[in-house]
Formats: structure tokens, sequence, C-alpha cells
């Protein structure tokens, strides 16, 4: 065994991990910080995400979307300091109803969102109002909060590729995606420059005696080294649990299975420069009289002909001639232990394609002859209520930086700089408190939780 030390010992070089490092070296000065991973960075659910951003995120209070109007902030900074090596932009997120009683739910939901800090509402009602496009790329200059487009030809002639069933949309500006590797590789340059050190090897225990950290257990490939540190903080992403259990501490999450489809657009369904894609309408998904009757009998897709909840969404991906598109719908929400490699129904590809398919009436091509699609996925870790955990734990000297669901690459930024604040015990945002595992302490809290409907989740 070699032993060494460390100011801080970070478990797990995801986003959440390699973000820590980085607000810690390189904004806040701190030396000696060492990333543990036991499998390549950014390689376990990281690397498996649609790579999209938001400020656009429901109560109740403002939480959630000041931090992530923080994280969007650091993001634009790193952009343009880096020259955006990450490719961010600013396209949007659309959602689209065919159902006027949503339509009017949309505008609630933009008046709401703007009373959080989203942004302004622009109401689109008439053929001559002033909708401003987004640019396929770049984020400089743009609107922020939402513009609601509720008059037929307008939604028509912005979005010909959407059915015309479409009633309404609204476009969330403060919104758009990124490359999430290059994103994580430059953190992670600029922490190493900072003197961050990456360890390969597996955090297997951690030295509490007399109620603080002391030490951290890595088994590495060469057997094993201790490293004495009075810091660690458990970024483990789906295995936050067990990393934590080593301290003898139970966190309030579990894991959800998330599963994407990327496919060669052929048929050109999806214009290269759309935004991302939403249908808020729970969908039905067309079926033939034949196929109808096939499914009916079957024990495992029977369910196929109920109606599936809305959120099918999906965005081109890649640049120059790229024809890729990314498709996800997340109907399955059971909490499940996560496992690898990750488990899909075989029939996935074919029915967020259909669900799609309401949106986007020409991915009807691919119904006779599926496209070849690559699939994969991750976990989102969560809390019950969708909100992250970045605070310290109740061990002196631990702290958790995760359960960021289906959001960490968007919020990775603001996390951190949070978790950083803490370590390094400066004063903390007003958000602070809303991240905190303490929060489930609260009575009031609780009693919120009851009642908790909207959790963002897409
Ligand atoms: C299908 C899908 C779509 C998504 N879309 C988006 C999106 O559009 N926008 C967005 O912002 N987010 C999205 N996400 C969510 C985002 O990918 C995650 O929130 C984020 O990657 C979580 O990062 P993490 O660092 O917490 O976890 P991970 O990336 O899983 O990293 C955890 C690391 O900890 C390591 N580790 C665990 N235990 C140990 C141990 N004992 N010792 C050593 N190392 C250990 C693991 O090897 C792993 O590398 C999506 C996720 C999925 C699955």
């Amino acid at each position: 065994m070699r032993a060494s030390t460390a100011e801080v010992i970070i478990c797990g070089a995801g986003i959440a991990g390699i973000a820590a490092a980085y607000h810690l070296a390189v904004r806040r000065g701190v030396t000696s910080v060492v990333v543990v991973d036991e499998r390549p960075p950014l390689s376990l659910t990281s690397d498996k995400s649609t790579e999209c951003y938001r400020n656009w995120w429901p109560g109740p209070g403002d939480a959630m979307v000041a931090l992530m109007n923080r994280s969007i902030d650091l993001l634009e900074e790193l952009a343009r300091e880096s020259g955006n090596v990450f490719r961010l932009n600013r396209r949007g997120y659309l959602y689209a109803t065919a159902d006027g009683d949503r339509g009017a739910q949309l505008v609630r939901a933009a008046r709401a969102a703007a009373d959080l800090g989203a942004g302004p509402v622009r109401l689109h009602s008439d053929v001559a109002s002033e909708y401003q496009p987004a640019p396929a790329e770049d984020f400089e200059g743009q609107p922020t909060g939402a513009d609601v487009i509720t008059e037929p030809s307008l939604i028509r002639r912005q979005f010909p590729y959407l059915s015309d069933e479409v009633v309404a949309v609204l476009h969330a500006r403060r919104c758009g995606w990124f490359s999430g590797q290059q994103l994580g590789m430059y953190l992670l340059e600029r922490a190493r420059e900072k003197g961050v050190r990456l360890i390969e090897g597996r955090v297997d225990g951690i030295d509490t005696t007399g109620g603080r950290v002391r030490a951290v257990s890595v088994a590495t490939r060469d057997g094993g080294v201790t490293i004495g540190t009075p810091r660690f903080v458990n970024a483990a992403g789906p295995f936050l649990t067990p990393v934590a259990r080593l301290l003898g501490v139970e966190l309030p999450v579990f894991c959800e299975r998330h599963v994407k489809i990327a496919f060669n657009d052929s048929a050109g369904a999806v214009p290269r420069h759309a935004p991302l894609l939403i249908w808020a309408d729970p969908v039905r998904l067309p079926w033939s009289e034949e196929e109808r009757r096939a499914l009916h009998g079957s024990a495992t897709h029977g369910h196929l002909l109920d109606e599936i909840p809305a959120g099918v969404h999906g965005r081109p991906e890649g640049a120059g001639e790229s024809s890729s598109v990314l498709l996800l719908w997340n109907y399955d929400l059971t909490p499940v232990p996560p496992t690898f490699p990750i488990a899909y129904d075989p029939e996935y590809p074919e029915i967020v394609l259909r669900g799609m398919s309401r949106m986007i009436p020409s991915l009807a091509a691919y119904f006779t002859r599926l496209p070849r699609c690559f699939v994969d996925g991750g976990y989102y870790t969560k809390t019950r209520e969708n909100r992250f955990l970045a605070c310290p734990l109740p061990m002196e000297g631990a702290y958790v930086l995760g359960a960021l669901s289906g959001y960490g690459l968007m919020a990775s930024n603001g996390a951190a700089d949070l978790l950083a604040d803490y370590i390094t015990e400066r004063p903390l945002s007003p958000y602070a408190e809303a991240f905190h595992v303490d929060r489930y302490e609260d009575a009031v809290y609780r009693t919120q939780l009851t009642s908790w409907s909207e959790s963002g989740q897409l």
C-alpha cells in the first residue's frame, strides 16, 4: 500500500465530479484535489445524455430557475473563454400541442416561468406578430423567456414540419444543447493544469475514525492505495447510495432507466436547424388494423394500445453533413437498481419513432422499414421531487454532489459552484437550502412534498 494525502478527494469522474474538481481548483484555488474513478472519465452516464440545457423549470419557488440561470451563465462564460469548443447553441425547446386546452396551459406555464425568473412571455396570436426564430449555431444576443404562438399560419410558416393539427407552440429561449464530452474534457484539462490528479480505481473504504473523514482507500490495478484527506465528495452518479454507505450515510435517492435512440434520418423528417422538439400531449400510437389486432392479444406489448404519457422528444444531432437524429420517450419511470449493461425493451425504437410521428408526421416514412437505430441510455439518479443534492453530509468532511437526474450536464456547473462554496466556506447562494439533504428534516417541506405535482422532468 502506497500512502499519500489530498485536500479533497472526489469519487466519480462524471460531469459532476469533474465540474467539482474544476470549481475547486480553477475558480477557488484549492490545491491537491484528487478525482478517483474506476472507469474512464465521463463514460458511465455523462456520455449518454441528450446534452440539452434549459432555464425552463417549474416551482414551487424559484430555486431551480435561479440555479439553472447561474449554471447557464457559467456555461456561457466557459463557451466564450474557450472559443466555444463545446458548441453551445441557443436553439430553444419547442413544446407543441394539438389540444386547445393545453395551448392555454402553455400560456399559463410561460407566465409562471416568467414569475420564477426564466424571462418574459411574448404572445403571438396574429399573423403579423414579430416572432424571432433561433439561429442554428451560437448563443449570443438571443431572447430569454418564451414565445407562445397560437396563430396557425405563423406556426405553419415557422415550423412547416410539425403536424397540421398543432394549435399552439411554446418556444422556451434560454435553452439549447452542446457537446457534453467537449465541455467535460475542457473542464478536466483546465483542472489538471491546476494540479488536479486523476486516479483510476474504485473507492472501497473511507476511514471515519473519530466521526470525521480521515482517509480514503482505493482499489487499483496494482493493489490499492490509501490517501489521507480531510474532505471527501461523493459524486458517484448511479452509485451514490453504496458510496454514501461507506460513510454510514443513507441518501434519499433512487434510479430510473432512461434510453434514447439515434438514427440516420435519410428521409429528412427532422430539419437540421430544428430546436429540441417536445410533444406536450399524451399519445395513442398509430397502428394499422392488423398491428392493432396482433397487439391486442400480446401479453408483453398490449399496453402499447393504451394512451402513453406526454413528453416524447428529439433533436437533430451533429454538424456539417450529419443526418443523425436523437429521440427519447421516458414513459417507464419505475425505480430500478442500476445494473450494467443497461437493458431496454427491443421494441423501444419503434415505439419512440411512432410516438414522435404524432408531432412530425414525416417520420411515418420509417414505419414500414425501421431505420437502423443505435440505442443507449443510463440512469437518472433522483430525489423524489427531482432536485439534486449539493451539500455537506452528516459526517464531518463528507459532501455529496449528485442526484442530477436528467439534467446533470446543464446543472453541473451551477451545482459544483455551490458545492465549492460549501467546501471553501464562502457565502452561499440563496438557493443553497433547496439542494441540501437537510430539507427533508423540515416538516413544512415534507408536507409540501405530498402535493408536489411538477418535477420538470423530460
Ligand atoms: C438518456 C439520458 C438523457 C439525458 N439527457 C440529458 C440532457 O439532455 N441534459 C442534461 O443536462 N442531462 C441529461 N442527462 C442526465 C445526465 O447525463 C446526468 O445527470 C449526468 O451525466 C450525471 O453525472 P454524474 O457525474 O452525476 O454521474 P456519472 O456520469 O454516472 O458519473 C459517476 C462516476 O462515478 C464513478 N463511480 C461510482 N462509484 C465509484 C466508486 N466506488 N469508485 C470509483 N468511481 C466510482 C463511475 O464510474 C462514474 O464514472 C441524461 C441522462 C440520460 C441517461
